[in-house]
């Protein structure tokens, strides 16, 4: 017989499995009563992240912890509410239960909400020797990067070497992308002539690859010729109509069979939604999203609801990957199971509109039919990020390092944070026995 995951009887509540702990799965935690139902997070992960400032991580400007936010500690004073850290396998419908490393958890009412992960197109050469972004470790694993290739430089006598690892190329000209390859951008301008003044600073190059015609191409054609005209001014190359098709960790190939020579690349050239086995093909699209009817509801499930990116809403007018959505469909699904899912309201989405930043000073935004770009979208854009932060204190943590690296130029977290193991055997001296 299978194992049954160690989670206390639901008495006479219903319980509630939520499957993923992202923007979706939190907002459902937020506003499910519990009076009604036993809650139960399953997440692979300790924490919440909050993915659109992990840039930021990746370039030395905030602390990985001030978005980064342990479960258990938001959770601790909750009740009717169980976290356990595991891994969900599959979906057992016939019997209600979702099958995890941990055992197995009956539920009432499951709510998948896996979000995605960086899509590689299939490549695995891509996959092993690129960075990516969607993790607060894989955000660190950039920060390395990038000052372990510095002081690389610094140490090298080799040319050729110097400048493949003073080369960044950032891939996918979305607004992570735009982001990423900003915040290099500023810390070339701002930081490395003061860190590194014995490097020739000209040689080091940021290239931003799009395989689309503009960069934010989900944008009004404006914004992305203002984008790209910031990026130029930043002293970032943006190559456009271009796909990466290779890269082996020191030689990309690009789709018009040139190549560029770099110690990093960084890959955030698209999502592909996580996977859950055990859904019926009805309700499984192509492109691995999850069907759903306007209530979120599986298609063909009674039990079953998808939230978020994974989340395909059949009718949908917008099923853009973005918190916004995420969150809202979460809000109106514990509305619906708060009702007992009589009188159940349809999702429709609000969109409260667009933004990316460029750097200092710059963003843009699209609310509505106003289009905007400059110091004003950058204060909203800052303004909102820092409003959704969780708690009182990584809001402010956040805040003061903004608040220093603008009136300083200079962000204050430039630290190669890995282990230095050195297992050498000792050389022991002969004993006599
Ligand atoms: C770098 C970056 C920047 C972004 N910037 C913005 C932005 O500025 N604005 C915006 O609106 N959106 C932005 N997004 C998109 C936004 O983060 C997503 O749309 C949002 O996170 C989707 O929420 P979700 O709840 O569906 O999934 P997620 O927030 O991704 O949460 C999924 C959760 O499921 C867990 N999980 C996955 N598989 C399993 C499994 N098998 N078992 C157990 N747990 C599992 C994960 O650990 C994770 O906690 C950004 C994304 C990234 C990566």
């Amino acid at each position: 017989m299978s194992q049954i995951a160690n989670i206390p009887d639901k008495g006479e509540k219903m319980r509630v499995v939520i499957l993923g702990g992202g923007f979706a799965g939190m907002k459902l935690i937020q506003k499910l009563d519990r009076t009604k139902y036993q809650v139960v997070l399953i997440d692979k992960r300790n924490n919440y992240q909050f993915q659109p400032l992990l840039y930021q991580v990746a370039t030395s400007g905030i602390e990985p912890s001030s978005i980064s936010f342990p479960f258990r500690k938001i959770f601790q004073k909750q009740q009717g509410l169980y976290y356990r850290m595991c891994k969900a396998i599959s979906v057992d419908r016939s019997r209600n239960t979702l099958i995890t490393s941990i055992g197995e958890v009956e539920y009432d009412y499951l709510v998948i909400a896996i979000g995605c992960d960086t899509n590689y197109y299939g490549n695995t050469k891509l996959c092993c020797n690129t960075l990516t972004l969607k993790s607060t470790g894989e955000a660190l694993n950039i920060r390395n990067a990038i000052l372990q290739n510095m002081e690389n430089a610094m140490n090298t006598a080799d040319d050729e070497l110097r400048r493949e690892l003073l080369n960044f190329v950032v891939v996918g000209g979305g607004p992570t992308g735009v982001e990423m390859a900003g915040a290099i951008a500023e810390m070339k301008k701002f930081v490395f002539p003061k860190d590194y003044p014995q490097l020739d600073q000209s040689e080091i190059m940021i290239y931003l690859i799009n395989g689309m015609d503009r960069v934010l191409s989900t944008f009004d054609a404006s914004l992305s010729a203002k984008t790209e005209g910031h990026l130029k001014n930043l002293g970032v190359q943006v190559i456009n109509n271009l796909f990466v098709t290779d890269y082996d960790g020191s030689t990309i190939m690009l789709s018009d069979k040139s190549t560029l020579k770099t110690k990093n690349v960084i890959w955030v050239a698209g999502v592909a939604p996580n996977h859950i086995k055990g859904l019926s093909d009805e309700s499984m699209l192509k492109n691995g999203r999850i069907l759903t009817d306007d209530y979120n509801q599986v298609k063909g499930e009674q039990h079953i609801f998808a939230l978020g990116d994974i989340a395909f809403v059949e009718n949908g007018k917008d099923n853009e990957q973005v918190a916004q959505v995420a969150m809202q469909q979460a809000a109106n699904l514990a509305h619906n199971l708060n009702n007992g899912l009589t009188d159940k309201r349809a999702f429709i989405y609000n969109n409260k509109g667009s933004m990316a930043t460029i750097g200092r000073n710059a963003a843009i935004a699209e609310i509505g039919k106003y289009k905007f770009s400059g110091f004003m979208a950058w204060f909203i854009w800052c303004f909102i990020h820092l409003r959704s932060i969780f708690g009182l204190k990584n809001k402010l943590t956040v805040f003061i390092d903004w608040v220093w690296s603008y009136i300083t130029y200079d962000q204050s977290l430039r630290i190669i944070s890995k282990p230095i193991k050195e297992c050498e055997e000792e050389e022991k001296e002969p004993t006599d026995i």
